[in-house]
C-alpha cells in the first residue's frame, strides 16, 4: 500500500514539474515570447520537457500559435466551439498530434525555431526521451514505484493539458470578451494555465493572474527565475490585445 502512495506523490510531482516546463517555457516562453531564458535555462527546460513529455518544442509551439490565430474557426486545431467540449477533452492528443505533424504548419507557426543539431540527434525521438524519463523514475525509486508513477504522471498530464483546451474554453469566467475562461481550480492543477481567459485577453504577458484574488503559480517560478537572472519577463505592464476589453473592471496590479 505504501508504494502506491509513494508512485502518487511521485508521479503528481512529475506531472506538476512538466506542468512548469509547459507553461513557463513552452507557453509564456517560446510561443508568445514574454519571458526569454539564459542559455542553460533554456537546456535545462528543453531536457525536462523531452524527458517528462517528449514533446518537440517547434511543434508544441506551431500548435499553440496557430490556436491563437485561429481561435473557435474550423482552422483552430482544438476548438471546443467547433467540435464540442468533450471530443476536445477526449480527443485532445489525436488532434494536437495532426496538427504537429503537419509539417507545412509547422513551418509556418514555427519559423524561429528550425530544428537544432541536438533536435537532429537527440531531441526529435520523442520514445527515447519518455522512455529514459520512465527509467530514470524506476532508477530512482524502484520499478515498481517508478512505472506506476509515470503511469500516474502520463495521464494527468494528458488529462490537464486537454482540460485548458477544452474546459478552459467552455466553463468558467470570461471577465474579457474571448472565448477562453477562467477557472481557478485549473490553474492550480496546470501551473496557472486555467487562466485561460485572462491568457487570451494578453498573450504577451507573463502573469496570467490579472486580478488580486487571481493565483497563477508558474508566476511564482518565473519570479525567482528572474531574480536569479535566468530569465527575463518581456513586458513589466500588462498588456491587453487590440480587440480585447474587459467585461468587467480589472485590477491589473
Ligand atoms: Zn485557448
Ligand atoms: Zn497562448
Amino acid at each position: 500500500m505504501r508504494y502506491i502512495l509513494l508512485a502518487l506523490l511521485v508521479g503528481v510531482g512529475v506531472t506538476n514539474l512538466a506542468n512548469v516546463c509547459t507553461t513557463v517555457y513552452l507557453h509564456r516562453g517560446l510561443s508568445h515570447r514574454a519571458i526569454t531564458f539564459s542559455k542553460p535555462t533554456h537546456a535545462v527546460f528543453k531536457i525536462l520537457i523531452w524527458l517528462s513529455a517528449g514533446i518537440k518544442v517547434r511543434e508544441w509551439v506551431a500548435v499553440h500559435r496557430k490556436h491563437h490565430a485561429h481561435t473557435d474557426t474550423p482552422d483552430d486545431p482544438h476548438s471546443p466551439a467547433i467540435s464540442g467540449w468533450k471530443t476536445v477533452q477526449i480527443k485532445n492528443l489525436a488532434m494536437y498530434r495532426k496538427a504537429a505533424h503537419d509539417q507545412v504548419n509547422v513551418d509556418k507557426y514555427a519559423k524561429d525555431l528550425a530544428p537544432t543539431k541536438w533536435d537532429r540527434y537527440l531531441f526529435d525521438y520523442s520514445a527515447l526521451g519518455l522512455l529514459l524519463g520512465a527509467a530514470l523514475l524506476m532508477l530512482l525509486f524502484g520499478w515498481r514505484v517508478g512505472l506506476l508513477a509515470a503511469f500516474i504522471h502520463v495521464n494527468y498530464y494528458l488529462a490537464g493539458s486537454a482540460a485548458v483546451n477544452a474546459i478552459g474554453h467552455h466553463f468558467g469566467r470570461r471577465p474579457y470578451a474571448n472565448s477562453g475562461t477562467n477557472l481557478q481550480w485549473l490553474a492550480f492543477v496546470t501551473a496557472g494555465e486555467g487562466l485561460h481567459n485572462n491568457h487570451h485577453a494578453a498573450p504577451t504577458s507573463a502573469k496570467l493572474a490579472h486580478r488580486w484574488y487571481e493565483i497563477d503559480p508558474g508566476w511564482f517560478v518565473i519570479k525567482p527565475l528572474t531574480w536569479m537572472r535566468l530569465a527575463k519577463v518581456r513586458l513589466s505592464e500588462l498588456r491587453l490585445a487590440p480587440s480585447q476589453t474587459p467585461n468587467t473592471p480589472a485590477n491589473a496590479a
